[in-house]
């Protein structure tokens, strides 16, 4: 059969991937490929996913420790495929005051009270709560670009084109599938979209191998974690989470308590101060050298839309889980329109593995 597929973000090239393997032919239109297009395009989400494998800022009808099974058994196969730029490290999750919610269902998941190594903290801040575990964690630089060259190489079309609502029913194939992120509130007129703006600070890194540990730390003086993730060529602060919508190509929205400026970006404070407190201990971290880009996570309050609706088949609206979620959606989206099945991922990561490298 054939399909139309619209978004060239991690949705678009997962859901694209899995149906050119199962011998469909799909096109992705789309007026911007993730990376591929350039890194810094604020409403292509995918460019400043971090990114772990760990659901927030996304709702939905399972919990969380159910979309965190759903995210990681879906997640293992490329983990355990050579070539595929996934790692796994330990993840600290960690508070400097006690709190009242139960540690959720992460991988290897241990309360910090119990836990033996040494973990990240503030110079003179005590650690009160929260837990270590394992974690899934994306390469991201590597990893979409070869997404994108994998899909090609299975035969995949892709079209540079930005869409007017009124074009999607006059697009090719037996259904269109809709992967256009933030997008869908034009496309589909969407009002329950979002867009969440985040920002990521990159410092410069040029140790052998990556760090081997990332983060998500509270402080006690402020209502909101900070993360670490670490690259190979960079370590990236983040955190910021502040609601608002793009209106007439303007993005409008809530402006951080404490401000800072750097990169001649205004940011929440806290994420290079507490960032810089905790992560100078194993990096040198200078102000100067830091670099500062943000996105919009494309939030959706009437929760993840996968689902067929006529011949649509709608794969958007994931917030900040969209790299997490992404080959469980595709698998999901897909299913509508054939049978396909988890155990499948185990050779679509082999395949993607094996794209001759341009
Ligand atoms: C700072 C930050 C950190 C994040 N960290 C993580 C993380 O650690 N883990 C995680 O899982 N997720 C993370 N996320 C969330 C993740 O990036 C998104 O959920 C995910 O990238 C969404 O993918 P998508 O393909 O649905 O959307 P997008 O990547 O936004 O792609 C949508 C595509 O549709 C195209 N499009 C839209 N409208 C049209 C149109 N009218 N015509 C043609 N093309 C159109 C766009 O050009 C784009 O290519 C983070 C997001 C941000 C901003």
């Amino acid at each position: 059969m054939q399909y139309t597929i619209i978004g060239g973000g991690v949705q678009g090239l997962s859901t694209g991937i899995l149906l050119q393997y199962i011998g469909h032919d799909t096109k992705i239109v789309s007026d911007t490929f993730a990376y591929v297009d350039g890194s810094d395009t604020p409403t292509v989400a995918t460019n400043y996913a971090a990114a772990s494998v760990y659901p927030v800022q996304i709702e939905s009808a399972y919990s969380e420790d159910e979309l965190i099974e759903l995210a990681e058994s879906t997640f293992e196969p490329f983990y355990q495929t050579d070539g595929i730029p996934v790692r796994k490290h330990t993840h600290y999750y960690l508070y400097e005051e006690p709190r009242a919610e139960p540690i959720p269902a992460r991988m290897e998941v241990q309360d910090i009270a119990a836990y033996e190594g040494n973990a990240p903290s503030r110079p003179g801040r005590r650690v009160r709560d929260g837990y270590a575990c394992k974690e899934y964690f994306v390469e991201m630089p590597e990893y979409v670009p070869l997404l994108y060259a994998a899909y090609e190489a299975l035969g995949g079309e892709t079209e540079r084109r930005t869409l007017a609502a009124g074009e999607v029913d006059e697009l090719p194939g037996e259904a269109v599938f809709n992967c256009s992120g933030y997008g869908s509130r034009v496309l589909f007129g969407d009002d329950s979209m979002t867009a969440i703006k985040g920002h990521i600070l990159e410092v410069p890194y040029d140790g052998d191998a990556p760090l081997p540990f990332s983060y998500t730390y509270t402080p006690a003086e402020y209502g909101h974690y900070v993360y670490m993730y670490p690259r190979k060529e960079s370590v990236l602060f983040g955190g910021s989470y502040l609601r608002g919508d793009i209106v007439d190509g303007e993005w409008r929205g809530e402006t951080p308590e404490t401000p800072t400026t750097i990169d001649g970006e205004t940011i929440p404070e806290r994420l290079y101060t507490v960032n810089e407190a905790i992560t100078s201990e194993y990096v040198d971290v200078n102000r100067a050298d830091v670099s500062v880009k943000y996105g919009y996570r494309p939030y959706r309050a009437a929760g993840m839309r996968v689902e067929a609706e006529g011949d649509i088949v709608h794969n958007y609206g994931h917030g900040g889980s969209g790299v997490s979620m992404s080959w469980w959606s595709a698998l999901e989206a897909v299913g509508y329109v054939d049978d396909v099945s988890e155990s499948l991922l185990a050779d679509v990561a082999e395949t993607i593995a094996r794209t001759p490298k341009t």
